[in-house]
């Protein structure tokens, strides 16, 4: 029997755990999903949101069908048995939509119904496969909430945020390949709506013990202190955590799921990821004026400072320097 979750027993041996990456499109909750999943005891399920999406034809992250891989088979054997699949459609409709914003707030029959068959999902993965930590990506706040204060694990929510401009310039270059129409003021708001929710919201609710947020920046260009304070925060051994993700990079074990347009069975920490969030002078404007200006409660600033100077092109070095 696993233990009610506020107990406020920390990383109790026998208790399984979830960390929960919470975050708006594109903040780059895969990437640490895929890190996270390869400490020791841990196991990353993608996005559990969307779990009964997922097809035996698709191929797994080891590059088998998932019909043909022995571990995805033994957990979706497991999670059918339970009868999780067709109550979890129900409960889990538009699984990645905020649709359900008050759960953050309010507890209802649906937000109990929610976390009752995630947990299924929980056990039939951790029975499968032993591990003691399952990574959930679903990145949804008001999943977070559900699991938060519903679930009988202990949920602790990792909130990843990432530069509003690297978000808007990735929702551009997917409209541009999707041909439908960029609305800036619409990307933004979705973003600071998000963000504002899982952190001013969600995490005063949950507190110190069950809230972290960590900056997508600090991720890529300090991965040491970064990864060290969230797996001490998540219960996580991070020996070698760190060396595997910034030098060979590390490969999502078996986890099968939609084909996406990046592939992340095999991902590194590269620092040269931050220069394409690099925007000139005007578009900083621009942001900051929009709404931007919100994100200096995460530590943004206009100039985008975070960004090695060095590499500020001439004539768009920030006023004043
Ligand atoms: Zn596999």
């Amino acid at each position: 029997m696993i233990g009610t979750k506020d107990d406020g027993s920390a990383a109790a041996p026998g208790r399984p755990r979830v960390v929960y990456i919470a975050g708006a499109r594109n903040c780059g909750s895969t990437l640490l999903d895929a890190i996270l999943g390869n400490a020791p005891g841990a196991r990353s399920l993608g996005e559990v949101a969307g779990v009964f999406r997922y097809r035996s034809y698709l191929a797994c992250a080891c590059r088998e069908p998932a019909a043909d891989c022995a571990p995805c088979v033994a957990v979706l054997g497991a999670i059918d048995r339970v009868g999780a699949a067709a109550e979890f459609t129900k409960v889990s409709r538009l699984p990645l939509k905020e649709r359900r914003a008050h759960w953050t707030l309010i507890g209802t029959r649906a937000r109990r119904r929610y976390a009752e068959v995630a947990d299924l999902v929980f056990d039939s993965v951790a029975r499968t496969t032993g591990s003691r930590v399952l990574i959930d990506s679903s990145k949804n706040a008001s999943r977070a909430a559900a699991l938060a204060f519903d679930s009988r694990y202990d949920v602790r929510v990792v909130h990843v945020v990432r530069d509003g401009r690297g978000y808007l310039r990735s929702r551009r270059t997917r409209a541009a390949a999707d041909g439908t129409r960029h609305i800036p003021v619409a990307a933004m708001s979705g973003w600071l709506t998000k963000n504002l929710l899982i952190g001013s919201v969600l995490g005063p609710r949950l507190g110190k013990r069950r809230y972290l947020i960590c900056r997508y920046e600090d991720l890529i260009s300090d991965p040491r202190s970064t990864l060290d304070r969230i797996c001490a925060f998540a219960g996580l051994d991070a020996t070698g955590l760190v060396e595997a993700a910034t030098e060979q990079g590390v490969r999502r074990s078996h986890l099968y799921e939609p084909a996406r347009r990046v592939d992340y069975r095999h991902v590194r920490l590269d620092p040269a990821r931050l220069q394409s969030q690099r925007e000139s002078r005007g578009r900083n404007l621009a942001f900051w004026l929009l709404g931007g200006f919100v994100s200096a409660r995460w530590g943004y600033d206009r100039r985008q400072s975070y960004l090695p100077t060095a590499f500020v092109p001439v004539g768009d070095r920030p006023l004043g320097s």
